[in-house]
């Protein structure tokens, strides 16, 4: 394929590089802008989401940027009609059972005082939430959250940058070259692309794609999960809030479970503390749970597997605060649908967004478990970098790739008390 004067390869059509895609050009429509993918546009991590989205987080950076996504997607559901895409601002919701202790450990009570809203009086928590366990002694609610038609909102935004021009490909990137005029970008379908600036967005794999011009990124795969069965009981009524357990736990096993975990190396695990961070939502009339408690980091692979009795361990754990749920644990109500995925992510849970060392060369990526809510206001910031923009918001510099060369600044990033992760 011959390249124009400025051609740009996006390497991976999940929603960060669609995102990415769509806001450069629709900055700069003369732009040869190439997608390139191996599979079908949002069908790796980003078919996996649970699809929620809040403002909140323990860092002001964060919320930032999230609060901004949160606008562009408002923005978008302006411009092209408010059935575009699906948008329920039906909140986020922490319940603990200790009254005292923060949900989110945050150094920035200004952000968490404009965001949260925190439910203390027992009878409005029985009154709201009857289904309970009585232990539960506070809620504290996100009001700017909620879930998002991620899927709607890509294929939106991908068929928009096709308007301005975008060209996709299918194929796999096996090599890239650089040369003087450029880079060579080698597709397992034999195709050569000729481009002059790379985007890379490959999602679990940029590692490997960086690895390819001989750079190291800093981050890891984390395999997470979440899962989807029936509420024949009707436990959970059709219009709950997102709602996150925040407390972490022991799991409740019988003394014979626990003595049969406890002698075989394989299933020892079970006997540990688990985060909180457990959540749970209603979705097309059935019940979808996840607990992102693995800290494994692996090689991804296209077809991740589940983890064992991850459907079991996680209504066990729910039963601790919804208590019928205990209901469901040996008898899980079927089809038991599953989804599989890595969380990438840098140590403190920030993305990289930005130019690397290399010249001409940009990551989107390590978005973890944040990266449909802050989809836009990602590809919206790699975009302002490609075009050399100098206007940037200011939580730029936080996500920059490059940022690890800035004692003071990793400093501060280092300080948070917590990483925010669902
Ligand atoms: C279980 C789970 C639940 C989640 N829940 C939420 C949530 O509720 N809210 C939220 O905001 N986020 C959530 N996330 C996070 C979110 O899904 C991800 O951060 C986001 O989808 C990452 O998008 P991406 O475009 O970076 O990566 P991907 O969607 O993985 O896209 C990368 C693309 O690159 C392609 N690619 C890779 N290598 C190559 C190559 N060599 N050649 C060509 N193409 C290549 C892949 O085929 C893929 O299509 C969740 C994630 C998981 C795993």
């Amino acid at each position: 394929m011959q390249k124009t004067n400025n051609t740009i390869a996006i390497i991976g059509a999940g929603i960060a590089g669609i995102a990415t895609a769509y806001y450069l050009l629709k900055k700069q429509s003369n732009l040869k802008v190439i997608l390139v993918d191996k599979n079908q546009p949002l069908s790796y991590t980003t078919s996996k989401s649970g699809e929620n989205f809040r403002d909140f987080w323990p860092q002001k950076p964060m919320t930032e940027f999230s609060s901004h996504s949160i606008e562009l997607m408002k923005d978008l559901k302006r411009e092209y009609g408010e059935d575009a895409f699906s948008m329920n601002f039906s909140g986020y919701d922490f319940v603990s059972f200790d009254v005292d202790k923060p949900i989110f450990p945050t150094n920035s009570q200004e952000v968490f005082d404009n965001v949260m809203e925190e439910i203390t009086d027992a009878e409005t928590i029985r009154s709201e939430r009857p289904y309970f366990s009585e232990k539960v002694r506070k809620i504290v609610r996100i009001k700017n959250a909620g879930n998002i038609d991620v899927y709607g909102m890509g294929m939106l935004m991908l068929s928009k940058a096709r308007d301005l021009g975008l060209q996709f490909l299918t194929g796999e990137v096996s090599d890239i070259f650089k040369n003087k005029s450029g880079f060579q970008i080698k597709l397992n379908t034999n195709e050569i692309i000729n481009v002059d600036k790379i985007v890379i967005a490959a999602g679990p794999f940029i590692g490997h794609i960086a690895k390819m011009l001989g750079m190291k990124l800093p981050i890891e795969n984390i395999l997470q999960q979440k899962f989807m069965v029936s509420d024949p009981q009707k436990i959970i009524p059709t219009n709950m809030p997102f709602t996150i357990y925040a407390d972490g736990q022991v799991l409740d096993w019988s003394e014979e479970e626990r003595t049969f975990f406890a002698s075989d190396e394989k299933y020892k695990w079970l006997l540990d503390e688990f985060p909180g961070g457990l959540h749970i939502k209603p979705e097309s009339g059935k019940i979808k749970l996840g607990w992102a408690f693995n800290t494994t980091a692996a090689q991804p692979m296209w077809e991740p597997s589940t983890l064992e009795l991850f459907p079991q361990v996680v209504l066990k754990g729910a039963s601790r605060f919804i208590p019928q749920l205990a209901d469901y644990q040996n008898n899980i109500p079927g089809p038991i649908i599953q989804y599989a995925g890595y969380y990438t992510r840098t140590k403190e849970n920030f993305p990289l967004i930005g130019a690397t060392q290399m010249p001409d060369v940009f990551v989107v990526g390590a978005l973890a478990g944040y990266g449909t809510m802050s989809a836009c206001a990602t590809g919206e910031l790699c975009a302002k970098y490609v075009l050399s923009e100098t206007k940037l918001p200011d939580y730029a510099r936080y996500f920059h790739p490059l940022r690890y060369e800035d004692s003071a600044l990793m400093n501060e990033i280092n300080d948070s008390m917590s990483d925010g992760q669902l």
